[in-house]
């Protein structure tokens, strides 16, 4: 008779010789190093396995457990609150009033459900973010990376730009470098299948908005202009996921 555990061993270990964990599962590559820091390819050959977390990714989820115990859609319902709250003061007429209203309506479809999902972060966008706290402190200085993703057959490319520019304009550019590399992927057949960037958490903000991880205006737009099959926006601690039938409908 085959013991219960020698059986589950038996049957357990076919499937973990095929996921790979997320770890083991990539390649990097150095694409271009600059005085605020680099442009990076990963290559991704299968479907990867689940990530841990590593030093700086458990202690940047410390620091935001010390500061809030909300996850991603209570800070939504905050910042939509905020929203509120600063229309009911806006005069009538006045030049906020429509770009107001139209956030609203945005997270009004995102909490609603019918627009996009967030989910926990899963081995591709923690990559990026843990390659970003190399760079840069979320802690101490609110930044963000950009990463694009391109797929063939199973195999998956994400180019990213990391920088730390503290003083920069918060929302990123892609720079010439992921930009000559984007072009070369499509020329090679590539899909565009996935757009991430982070927002970062801010405790220290004026209004009491920490940092909700909804597309803003110009997310949308390089969206629509890009046309990926998804768009991801990650705060290290879950992420917010939006399907191209779902960006399509956003203002
Ligand atoms: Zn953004």
């Amino acid at each position: 008779m085959i013991r219960p555990l020698a059986l589950l061993l038996l049957l357990w270990s076919p499937l973990a010789a095929l996921a790979a964990s997320c770890e083991q599962s990539f390649q990097r590559k150095v694409l271009q190093t600059r005085a605020a820091g680099r442009t990076v390819l990963f290559t991704f050959p299968s479907a990867p396995g689940p990530a841990a977390a590593d030093r700086r990714e458990s202690e940047h989820l410390d620091w935001v457990r010390a500061n809030t115990p909300w996850n991603a859609r209570q800070i939504l319902v905050n910042h939509d609150n905020i929203l509120r709250d600063a229309l009911t003061r806006a005069p009538p007429g006045s030049a906020s009033r429509p770009s107001l209203e139209k956030s609203i309506r945005k997270d009004e479809r995102i909490l609603s459900g019918a627009i996009g999902r967030f989910r926990a972060p899963s081995c591709m966008d923690q990559v990026a973010f843990r390659e970003f706290l190399q760079l840069v402190d979320l802690r101490k200085s609110p930044q963000e990376f950009l990463a694009y993703v391109h797929s063939q057959g199973m195999t998956k490319v994400m180019i990213a730009d990391f920088d730390d520019k503290p003083d920069g304009v918060i929302g990123v550019r892609p720079s010439p470098r992921l930009l000559a590399e984007q072009a070369r992927l499509q020329a090679e057949g590539w899909t565009y299948h996935a757009h991430l960037h982070n927002h970062p958490f801010m405790f220290n903000s004026s209004t009491g908005d920490i940092g909700a991880i909804v597309p803003s205006a110009p997310d949308i737009g390089s969206y629509k202009a890009g046309n990926p099959d998804v768009a991801w926006i990650t705060n290290g601690v879950e992420v917010f996921e939006v399907k191209r039938a779902e960006y399509q409908q956003l203002e």
